[in-house]
């Protein structure tokens, strides 16, 4: 049985109402977002009915699109306005690029494996959000010709947060990453303000690794 649009999209509205808002989810903006964007087409078609599960899945090469609730919570962490140019570290499956560029003006985002970000790429045409720009990449090194970002958001786990990102970071910015070991991190917001950077854990989370000159040095 294959499933209409208008089914998906009640599908995606009770993911809103039972994995978001329970979970403390309530900026109106990242729950617009979240309501709105198909994320059933930035999965396989095998996967399509597994789509708004309170689950991550696989995209292939061993990476994952992130639990719904997980993207939320990393969107809601940047206290985005709508007028940021935000950088995006792993655009994998490119589903969390696309929350991000239903509320900011510019998305720029970088992955370092080809065949994920031809595949993206794709859907965002598809879907005319033309406010994402997509680079192949080893993100960790930023990408300095559109810098300063006033967030950035990195979506694969180091084992710190690479100093580059921090040098493209806006004052004021914000920015999220998982850090730790390869298999548990703390999700953290790092803040940069008059110059100051302070950091704090919201979360403990499990995300594929980050492979790069300031990540880890292999897969
Ligand atoms: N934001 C993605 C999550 C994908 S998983 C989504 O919504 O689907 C994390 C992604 O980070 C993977 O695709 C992986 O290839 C990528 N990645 C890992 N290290 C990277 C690096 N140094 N630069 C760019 N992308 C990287």
């Amino acid at each position: 049985m294959s499933l209409l649009a208008s089914d998906f999209e009640k599908v995606r509205h009770r993911m809103v109402e039972e994995q978001l808002i329970p979970r403390s989810i309530h900026d109106p903006k990242t729950l617009d977002a979240m309501r709105k964007v198909p994320r059933h087409l930035f999965v396989e078609d095998a996967l399509k009915s597994q789509a708004y599960g309170d689950s991550p899945l696989p995209i292939g090469r061993g990476q994952t699109i992130s639990q719904p609730y997980i993207v939320a919570l990393m969107t809601q962490a940047l206290g985005l306005q709508g007028h940021e140019h935000i950088l995006e570290i792993g655009t994998g499956s490119g589903y969390q690029a696309a929350i991000l560029s239903q509320i900011c003006e510019k998305v720029y985002t970088v992955e370092r494996m080809d065949t994920l970000l031809v595949q993206a790429r794709k859907v965002f045409d598809s879907l005319h959000y033309l406010n994402i720009l997509t680079k192949l990449d080893d993100g960790t090194n930023g990408w300095p010709e559109y810098r300063p970002y006033d967030a950035i958001i990195v979506t694969a786990g180091g084992p710190k947060v690479p100093l580059p990102l921090l040098e493209q970071l806006a004052d004021p910015g914000s920015l999220v990453i998982p850090v730790g070991d390869r298999a548990v991190q703390d999700l953290r917001l790092v803040t940069k303000k008059d110059g100051e950077i302070t950091e704090k854990t919201i979360e403990f989370v499990r995300f594929v690794n980050l492979i790069g000159d300031h990540g880890w040095k292999n897969d």
